[in-house]
């Protein structure tokens, strides 16, 4: 497994600079695949290990949602990365993930980021390779993203 994650991130270095036709119907067909081989209830690997963003909205809609204030919420949970000014979670596993069910506690009013995690099919696959490299560590879905979008392409 180890060794693959490091091929699988040679694979996504080397689709960065060699973009081959078709990538966008390629990943959008394997993501599908993905998503029907995978049970995120039973992993919750980005909520355990990982932190998401969270944008000015996101405090404002879960503060609101948790009756607190963003200042509070922010005081409560969040640092500011040094570097980038995002608001991030202090703690993993995060706060709001229920640990016996591996559900969020705040879905309905999650962080846009979390919504969006692993973000296989933004507009230009290129551009996120740099998350997917970290993710093949972390997250089975892109795992396998990587994997089923290696194979075809090497064989
Ligand atoms: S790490 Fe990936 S597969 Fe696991 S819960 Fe998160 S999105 Fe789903
Ligand atoms: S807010 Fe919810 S979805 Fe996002 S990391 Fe926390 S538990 Fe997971």
């Amino acid at each position: 497994m180890q060794r693959n994650r490091r091929k699988y991130r040679y694979f996504l270095t080397r689709l960065e600079t060699q973009k081959p036709k078709g990538l966008a119907a390629m990943v959008k067909k394997a993501d599908k695949e993905v998503w029907a081989e995978t049970d995120c209830l039973a992993c919750a690997n980005c909520c355990k290990t990982m932190t998401p963003t969270f944008t000015t909205a996101d405090i404002k809609r879960i503060s609101a949602h948790l009756k607190m204030t963003p200042d509070d919420f922010r005081d409560k949970w969040l640092y500011k990365e040094r570097s980038t000014g995002d608001w991030m979670n202090r703690k993993q596993p995060c706060q709001f993930l229920d640990k016996k069910t591996n559900k969020c506690s705040i879905y309905a009013v999650r962080p846009a980021d979390c919504a969006g995690f692993p973000h296989h099919t933004k507009k230009d696959f290129t551009e996120w390779v740099h998350v997917y490299k970290q993710n093949v560590e972390y997250c089975p879905a892109t795992y396998r993203l990587v994997e089923k979008m290696y194979n075809q392409l090497s064989a």
